[in-house]
């Protein structure tokens, strides 16, 4: 299947340039031509990536980019900078953009940069987390066992494999949906009060304190995130 590239910018030539381009390379290519329109694609369908301008009528491309990781979506966000303005891709990748490119630019230049990134993200989606230690605990998916302060403790499957998916995305926030997805396959009967069970647990197992947790956090309204 192709990659979908949403393109949120506000010159006509430059969309009409980069979607002939990105067209030609294969990619299935869409646009949106002010921040709100583009906050509502990005929001109501899966891209694999977006090259957002900072520049936009309506909402300017920090506050889309600020929203889309606010409300949980890890999709990869090339921000189009301003050349002179460095504190503009601080900004930006502060935000949760995962790259930048400088305008002007060539167009075949920002799809050589697409392309990279998105080895980049798919490289790291692909590559599964094995072993994986946080505070005093350690955890080996592969045997299924773990570890706090070297003492062995008891996680059932469900619970390992809801850990390995936020460790696996972990610093994203993972909506509740995409849990009963990926976790539970929609098991008939489990609700996301099943996961809120099962991360009350992770969390009395694993967190030093489990009333204030340091690193599986809720993510108020949408889902869990993990951190360490
Ligand atoms: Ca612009």
């Amino acid at each position: 299947m192709s990659s979908r590239i949403l393109l949120v910018e506000d010159e006509p030539g430059l969309v009409l340039t980069l979607t002939d381009l990105l067209t030609a390379e294969g990619y299935a290519v869409e646009s949106a031509t002010d921040g709100p329109a583009g906050l509502a694609r990005a929001l109501g369908e899966r891209f694999d990536l977006i090259v957002l301008d900072i520049m936009l009528p309506g909402r300017n491309g920090f506050e889309v980019c600020r929203d889309l990781r606010r409300q949980g979506r890890d999709v990869a966000i090339l921000m189009l900078t301003a050349k002179s303005q460095l504190t503009d891709r601080v900004v930006g990748l502060k935000l949760g953009a995962d790259d930048y490119m400088a305008k002007p630019f060539e167009p075949p230049e920002l799809v050589a940069r697409i392309e990279a990134l998105l080895r980049r993200v798919k490289r790291e989606r692909l590559t599964p987390v094995i072993r994986f230690e946080f505070g005093s605990v350690e955890i080996d998916f592969e045997k299924g066992t773990a570890l706090k302060a070297g003492a062995p403790i008891g996680l059932a499957g469900k619970e390992l494999d809801l850990l390995r998916y936020l460790i696996d995305h972990r610093g994203s926030v993972v909506p509740r949906e995409e849990l009963l997805q990926a976790v539970w396959e929609y098991q008939p009967g489990v609700s996301s009060r099943t996961i809120d069970v099962h991360v009350a647990w992770l969390r009395q197992k694993l967190e030093d304190n489990p009333q204030y947790p340091q690193y599986i956090h809720t993510v108020r309204g949408v889902g869990y995130r993990f951190s360490a």
